[in-house]
């Protein structure tokens, strides 16, 4: 089984760990929620954020096919999973998009999260009518940083504020109701008022119920040379965490499928030694919270799921 190279000094400078004997333990309760890194590392822009180093020449995680990715939805409903996220880069990217996102309700509600650069009329129709046709829930998210170019632009690239919110608004008028994502990348974008603006703002592109969550920075990717890395104690060290703790991170009921084998989570893809294995199945087991990302996880309760 191939594994990923890990090519560029920005992402060795992430691969801080710790021993496994000295970070906190894991169990896995469930496997409610499976992520699908649908086209690997590529991406048809470069922000500057990106946790996973994405881009347009980003290869270094390849893309699953069609059938790669059914034998992980197959996989999926032996095991019952509840949700089913497809990621990358840029899912929109792959050649059978609207057929994998097919596949996949034909299993379980099935989101995606998506840039919303491709979404022209034809595919929020094409989303509709999958929409429309399944017997699970469809959701699509939609990252945008800013409620202008001059917030959004800096971190997305050029031009692409223009480009999401066109999107957001085309599956607006398909009757879709996406959910917008927001990276705290500057201070106080996750203040109150600013949440109350944001969603005034969707509204205007015509979303009648808006729905919008925050993420917050994660310091690996891109990231570390746009601000900086994680510090050399934010890891979590056994007996650090707490019973709450422990059951609000989505490790605990969570795996990434890639073409590659299995990860314990959508966030350390660029960590060989977080694969579990070749299939969900061998990747059943408990983990250990060795990343300093773990960090965020526990300090801010990221959530990546809906
Ligand atoms: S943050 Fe998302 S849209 Fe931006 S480069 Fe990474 S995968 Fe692509
Ligand atoms: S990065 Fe977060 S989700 Fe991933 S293993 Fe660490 S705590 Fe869990």
């Amino acid at each position: 089984m191939m594994r990923p190279v890990i090519r560029s000094a920005a992402l060795r400078q992430s691969l801080a760990a710790l021993a496994a004997d000295e970070a906190a333990h894991l169990p896995l309760t469930a496997l409610d929620t499976v992520w699908i890194q649908l086209t690997g590392t590529l991406c048809n822009i470069a922000c500057r954020h990106c946790f996973i180093t994405c881009g347009p020449k980003e290869d270094r995680v390849r893309m699953m096919t069609r059938a790669e990715v059914q034998n992980s939805l197959d996989e999926c409903r032996a095991l019952g999973v509840k949700e089913i996220y497809f990621t990358g880069g840029e899912p929109m990217l792959h050649p059978e998009f609207f057929a994998v996102i097919e596949d996949s309700l034909a299993v379980a509600p099935t989101s995606f999260l998506s840039n919303g650069i491709l979404i022209d009329p034809a595919a929020a129709d094409r989303l509709r009518a999958l929409f429309d046709a399944a017997r699970y829930s469809l959701d699509c998210r939609i990252s945008l940083d800013g409620m202008t170019a001059e917030e959004n632009d800096p971190v997305r690239g050029r031009g692409t504020f223009q480009d999401i919110v066109r999107g957001i608004g085309l599956l607006a008028r398909a009757g879709l109701a996406p959910v917008v994502t927001v990276v705290e990348h500057a201070l106080g974008m996750a203040a109150t008022a600013k949440r109350s603006a944001f969603l005034a703002f969707l509204q205007g592109l015509g979303l009648d119920r808006p729905r919008v969550k925050f993420l917050p920075l994660l310091r690996i990717g891109r990231e570390v040379r746009r601000t900086h890395g994680y510090g050399d104690d934010d890891f979590v060290r056994a007996g650090s965490l707490d019973r709450v703790a422990a059951e609000a991170l989505q490790c605990g009921s969570c795996r990434l499928v890639t073409a590659d084998g299995v990860w314990t989570c959508p966030l350390l893809l660029d960590e060989p030694e977080a694969r579990l294995g070749a299939t969900l199945r061998e990747a059943l087991a408990p983990i250990r919270l060795r990343w300093a990302a773990c960090h965020t996880c526990v300090a801010e309760g990221l959530q990546c799921r809906t």
